[in-house]
């Protein structure tokens, strides 16, 4: 076998995914789609050096995975409309939406991204579309429609279950559809008004059965969680991500962060905390887009600061639960292409550096998917998946997207989407 050439790219300032701060100025080796080696400039050959792409005034991360969106939904300025639209969208409305959805989320960084409300199995298809070379996207976990109750959370997803023997068959007839993972709604949500987000709406018994049959099928479970009654039965039910996982009691006030955290530290259970266009708008010193985004931020927000409504969150990093940072891209005020948003309101609310941030949506995002040996972290060994980030100084804020690299390919250049060349 011909041993591949490797491709070199210098950067100013490498944040790996890890966690640490950033080391600078780096050459990374590409072959293959894979990283081959990770190492200081000024230890290169001459030749390596004469050959590499020179972006020393520049950041470079591993790209993001955004661990919570939702590809067929529009961002609208509020969830009914976004509802509407999706109830009345034909197939090939929704895939094109998702697609472009995607390539959305591939220009703000994101190169994998796991799916959480998919209908009629839309995002599968564009999953396998991405995968084939047919379509440039991002990587896509793809969690089919999400199981909820008759009535319940996105029950306009097309997924419901009632009863033990239907939730065993609904999870099994998923998982053979060939779905990633499988999403459960573990309690009420706001994007379905008929639904209590206050309540749990399956038992510890149906919580179980769910679980058992996707782990049997070697698939995780993710569980919307807005309650505190809902995580308690996710988390007995032994799910592998609690989605939002807000510890609230049933008239809306939040627990106490130390029950929470005794629960889950004897757990693997990872917590995916999403910060949407309504925490982006709290960001000190945006510019809210409309006034509208902004008194919709000021309802959502418990006590009017963001790192006062997510100070739970910093309590259970340091306890060492793994917190995942995502967008829930796709819901109001959520486009794609701003998840350098959601990674500043990691920093600002969780008082973390921006590299921190990054590996909450990096390497601890590709533990809780499961895919932690092959993306997320600019390590040997690792998928070439990259994301330049303009400017070296990262330590108040992250730079924006310049280019985006995906299995050693460059996909996204300066907010356009590339093609591959014809074959
Ligand atoms: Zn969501």
């Amino acid at each position: 076998m011909t041993q591949q050439a490797v491709t070199w790219l210098r950067c100013g300032a490498l944040i790996d995914g890890g966690g640490g701060d950033p080391a600078e100025d780096m050459a990374i080796g590409i072959a293959g789609g894979r990283i081959v080696e990770v190492s200081p400039w000024d230890v290169l050959n001459a030749e390596a050096q004469a050959t590499a792409k020179d972006l020393s005034a520049h950041t470079i991360a591993p790209g993001f995975i955004d661990a919570h969106v939702h590809l067929l939904f529009t961002c609208d300025v509020d969830h009914d409309a976004t509802r509407a639209r999706f109830e009345s969208a034909t197939e090939a409305e929704l895939a094109i939406t998702g697609v472009r959805n995607a390539q959305e989320a591939l220009l703000g960084g994101v190169t994998t991204v796991r799916d959480c409300g998919d209908t009629k199995y839309a995002v599968l298809a564009i999953r396998d579309a991405v995968r084939d070379g047919t379509v440039v996207g991002p990587r896509i976990l793809s969690a089919g429609a999400p199981l909820t109750t008759t009535g319940g959370h996105l029950h306009w997803c097309g997924n419901t279950a009632d009863s033990l023997d239907e939730i065993r068959k609904a999870v099994r007839q998923m998982c053979s559809d060939g779905v990633d993972l499988v999403k459960i709604m573990s309690s009420g949500g706001a994007m379905t008004r008929e639904s209590n987000v206050l309540q749990p709406q399956f038992g510890v018994e149906e919580m179980t059965v769910a679980v058992t049959e996707a782990h049997r099928f070697g698939r995780k479970v993710a569980a919307h969680s807005l309650n505190a009654e809902s995580i308690r039965r996710g988390v007995a039910a032994g799910v592998d991500t609690l989605e939002h996982c807000y510890w609230r009691r049933d008239d809306g006030t939040y627990g106490d962060t130390a029950d929470l955290v005794e629960l889950l530290q004897p757990t693997d259970t990872s917590v995916v905390v999403t910060m949407a266009g309504i925490a982006r708008a709290m960001l000190p010193g945006r510019e809210s887009e409309s006034e509208v985004e902004r008194k919709a931020a000021v309802a959502a927000s418990p006590t009017g600061d963001l790192a006062t409504d997510y100070q739970w969150v910093p309590e259970l990093h340091r306890a060492g639960i793994n917190i995942v940072l995502a967008s829930d891209a796709g819901v109001r005020f959520t486009p794609f292409r701003r998840f350098d948003e959601t990674l500043q309101c990691g920093v600002e609310a969780f008082g973390v550096t921006p590299a921190e941030a990054v590996a909450m949506a990096t390497h601890n995002a590709a533990i809780a998917l499961g895919i932690g040996d092959d993306v997320g972290l600019v390590r040997p060994g690792f998928a070439a998946d990259l994301v330049v980030l303009e400017g070296r100084d990262v330590s108040q804020r992250l730079g924006t997207t310049l280019e985006v690299y995906r299995d050693g390919e460059l996909v996204a250049d300066r907010g356009r989407i590339l093609l591959p060349p014809l074959s």
